[in-house]
C-alpha cells in the first residue's frame, strides 16, 4: 500500500469525468487500498474518489464511522428526503460550506472482488456517497454550497 497525492483546488483533474471499471483485478484493489491508506492518514477523511489521487476511474472509498466501504462504479439508484449538511473536501482544505443532500440514498455498486452490493445509506453516510459520486462526473460540493462557514 502507498499514500497518494491529493489533488487541490484547482487542479483540472477535480473537474474530469470518470470512466467504469470494466475488470475488478489485482490493479484496481490496489488502487484501493492506496485511496483507504491515503483517506485514513488524513485527520478529517470520511471519503475518497480516485480523481483526486488523479486515477479518472469511478472508485470511491468510505469510512463514515460505520464501517469501511469500497465501491466500484456506484450509482445512486434512489433518493429520499432531503437534509442540510455542513461538507468539506479533502482536495479543498479548510473550506467548509453547508449543502442540500438527500436524507438517505441507495446506491449500488460492485465490491472490491466484482460482486454486486447494494446499499442503503442515511444521514452522514448518504451525504458522503452523494459528494464522493459527485466527484466522478467532475463536480465538487462548492458547486453545490449556499452559504460558506467561517
Ligand atoms: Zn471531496
Amino acid at each position: 500500500m502507498a499514500l497518494r497525492k491529493i489533488k487541490q483546488f484547482d487542479d483540472v483533474f477535480l473537474s474530469k469525468v470518470s470512466k467504469p471499471i470494466e475488470e475488478v483485478d489485482d490493479r484496481i484493489r490496489e488502487i484501493l487500498d492506496d485511496m483507504v491508506e491515503t483517506m485514513y492518514h488524513e485527520p478529517n477523511g470520511g471519503g475518497l474518489a480516485a480523481v483526486q489521487v488523479g486515477i479518472l476511474k469511478r472508485l470511491v472509498v468510505a469510512d463514515m464511522g460505520t464501517g469501511l466501504y469500497k465501491l466500484v462504479n456506484p450509482v445512486i439508484v434512489e433518493k429520499i428526503g432531503e437534509q442540510t449538511v455542513v461538507e468539506g473536501c479533502l482536495s479543498y482544505p479548510g473550506v467548509w460550506g453547508r449543502v442540500k443532500r438527500p436524507l438517505k440514498v441507495v446506491v449500488e455498486a460492485l465490491d472490491e472482488y466484482g460482486k454486486p452490493q447494494r446499499i442503503e445509506a442515511v444521514g452522514a453516510l448518504a451525504k458522503c456517497f452523494c459528494h464522493e459520486i459527485d466527484h466522478l462526473d467532475g463536480i465538487v460540493f462548492k458547486e453545490k454550497v449556499f452559504e460558506y462557514i467561517d
